[in-house]
């Protein structure tokens, strides 16, 4: 299993040119916000990959890789040309591919968002984004709430001036989209990590098929 992780991580045409090396300086984890404020250093990723340390990797799979903000401030700073960030995100991957306990917790309170995605071609409407319609996340969605007609009439762009115009999404777009996600695997993964969202989103990228399909016969009969 360890091997066969650390495997599929080396095996990403990505990993040869985000590690090329480690001096263990320790320049990445100094600039890193996310060591600033979690258990997670960049130099120690880096130098379990580095040292083929496959228990070591496996452990930070299931919980400090998942710290990183993915800004890659690391690899703008590491004399080796680096990229911890980069490794991070083929670890990540990984742990998706092979539907990893730490993955499915993470990725859960996307579901959502990613059902949202599908079926409507947005994540949010920006008057979706209240206390009522985000309970789950708590106190803090306060921060975020705000009179955002008011806000968006302040923006000269007449798409973005409204809170409903960025909510509608083409059909062929959408269609177009469903097979980029099944072609890059994307659902493949989804699948892996939450079976009956898979089932719900399979659902409804068909139901606007037969609907583009409908559309494109009734073209042809005009
Ligand atoms: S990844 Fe680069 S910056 Fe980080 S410890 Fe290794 S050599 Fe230094
Ligand atoms: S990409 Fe991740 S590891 Fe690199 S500096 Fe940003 S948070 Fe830290």
């Amino acid at each position: 299993m360890l091997e066969e992780v650390f495997a599929d991580i080396q095996a990403d045409l990505r990993y040869d040119h985000e590690l090329n090396g480690c001096l263990n300086c320790g320049i990445c984890t100094a600039t890193c916000p996310a060591a600033h404020y979690y258990d997670f250093s960049p130099r120690e990723i880096v130098q379990l990959l580095w040292t083929e340390n496959l228990e070591g990797i496996y452990d930070a799979m299931q919980e400090k890789i998942w710290a990183c903000a993915q800004c890659y401030t690391c690899a703008a700073r590491c004399p080796f040309g680096n990229s911890p960030g980069g490794l991070v995100m083929l670890m990540r991957e990984t742990a998706i591919k092979h539907g990893m306990e730490s993955a499915k917790n993470v990725l859960r309170p996307f579901s959502r968002v990613m059902l949202k995605l599908v079926s409507t071609g947005n994540q949010l409407s920006p008057d979706m984004i209240n206390p009522d319609g985000f309970a789950d996340w708590g106190p803090n969605i306060s921060k975020i709430d705000a009179p955002l007609q008011l806000l968006r009439n302040a923006i000269p762009m007449p798409t973005l001036n409204t809170t409903k115009t960025a909510w509608e999404v083409n059909l062929k777009t959408s269609v177009e989209l469903y097979t980029i996600w099944e072609d890059t695997g994307v659902l493949d993964q989804l699948e892996t990590i939450d079976e009956n969202l898979f089932d719900v989103i399979s659902d409804i990228m068909d139901e606007k098929r037969e609907d583009w399909a409908d559309f494109l016969d009734e073209q042809d009969d005009d």
